[in-house]
């Protein structure tokens, strides 16, 4: 291994907790979050109550609070990255309520500012750099995938007609590391090359949506990075796959209220969601049986969870005090897969 930093990351399931800034304009700036420790607790606080019911501890690898930069959180993910060039496989989810920062961690608020870039642009970017580095040891090709899960359909986003066509999955040692053999595979050589692809999938998901952030906090984007290296002297191909998964919203649909579409979609999301929490956390417990088949997620994922594979659930909070009740449920959905 060149790059042997992924052997210091203890485990293979890691939890990192990141809290919303309040956003500009917001007046009422009373904050759920009480404390945040050195390491890895946040305290969350119920103003409406008082006493020892009114605080909560949970424990994280780590916390991330509001003023921690895009490239602070990548350099806490890089090794994990790195390890891909190495043959390992990894995930990245990002976890939340919609409008907690999920979209902001994985891409950013906005693809022309390099500053702000998110994750996925920042792993790719490194993914070049890196492989280039070791030209002369091992040729790299790198290829990616972005798909969308939608009421348990899987759908290509980087065709223009992809969401009228439902993909299988497939996992067979054949198809190279493709669980989704169908959807388009692209081939790129530079982050331009990603930014332009990132703008295709993004223009995809919208088709059909009455407006974008409806869409996309209702369906789980996968944006799967193939990376594939031959060893020049000896020959010998390695592969490593790098999945980083935007996915819905988590927050509860009232039943009471949501009908027809509204309520079809809910269900999907609560079911998929849970089913993902399973996975992991039977992973965590080092359980014999390990459900994959209960979603369309983690069958997408299978591969790339649990082995050797690594596992890196970013989990969102908005510290606003109207989120408290999404915020608890958050947090013990993250406590259970920790
Ligand atoms: P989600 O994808 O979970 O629905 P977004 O990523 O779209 O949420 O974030 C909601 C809003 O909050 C956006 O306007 C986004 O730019 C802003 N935001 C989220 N996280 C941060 C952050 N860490 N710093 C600054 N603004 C943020
Ligand atoms: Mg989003």
């Amino acid at each position: 291994l060149l790059y042997n930093q992924v052997q210091d990351l203890k485990g293979t399931i890691r939890v990192y907790c990141r809290v919303r800034p309040f956003l500009s304009g917001q007046s009422n700036r009373r904050s759920t979050v009480d404390y945040i420790g050195e390491t890895g607790n946040i305290m969350i606080v119920n103003p409406f109550k008082q006493g020892k019911d009114s605080r909560r501890v949970f424990t994280f690898n780590k916390v991330f609070d509001t003023d921690v930069t895009q490239e602070q959180i990548y350099i806490d993910t890089q090794p994990l990255i790195r390890s891909i060039l190495d043959g390992f496989n990894v995930c990245i989810f990002a976890y939340g309520q919609t409008g907690s920062g999920k979209t902001y961690t994985m891409s950013g608020p906005d693809l022309t500012s390099e500053h702000t870039w998110g994750v996925n642009y920042r792993a790719l970017r490194d993914l070049f750099q890196l492989s280039k580095a070791r030209l002369d040891v091992i040729k790299y090709d790198v290829a990616v995938q972005m798909i969308e899960i939608y009421n348990e359909q899987v759908r290509d986003l980087l065709v223009s007609d992809g969401s009228a066509r439902r993909l299988d999955i497939r996992n067979s040692p054949q198809l190279n590391g493709l669980n989704v053999p169908d959807a388009s595979l692209v081939p790129v050589t530079c982050t331009q090359d990603v930014l332009d692809l990132m703008r295709v999938g993004q223009k995809n998901r919208a088709v059909g949506a009455t407006a974008l952030n409806e869409r996309s906090s209702r369906s789980h984007s996968v944006l799967t990075v193939h990376v594939q290296g031959k060893e020049l002297v000896s020959g010998s191909i390695l592969r490593g796959c790098l999945h980083l998964v935007d996915l819905a919203g988590s927050e509860r649909v009232d039943k009471s209220e949501a009908v027809g579409e509204r309520l079809k979609e809910a269900q999907h999301i609560n079911r998929s969601l849970s089913a993902l929490g399973d996975v992991i956390s039977a992973l965590a417990q080092k359980s014999t049986h390990i459900p994959y088949r209960n979603s369309k997620l983690t069958q997408v994922l299978q591969d790339s969870l649990g082995g050797q594979a690594k596992t890196l659930m970013f989990v969102h909070i908005n510290p606003e005090v109207n989120a408290l009740g999404e915020t608890i449920s958050t947090l013990k959905f993250a406590e259970r897969v920790a």
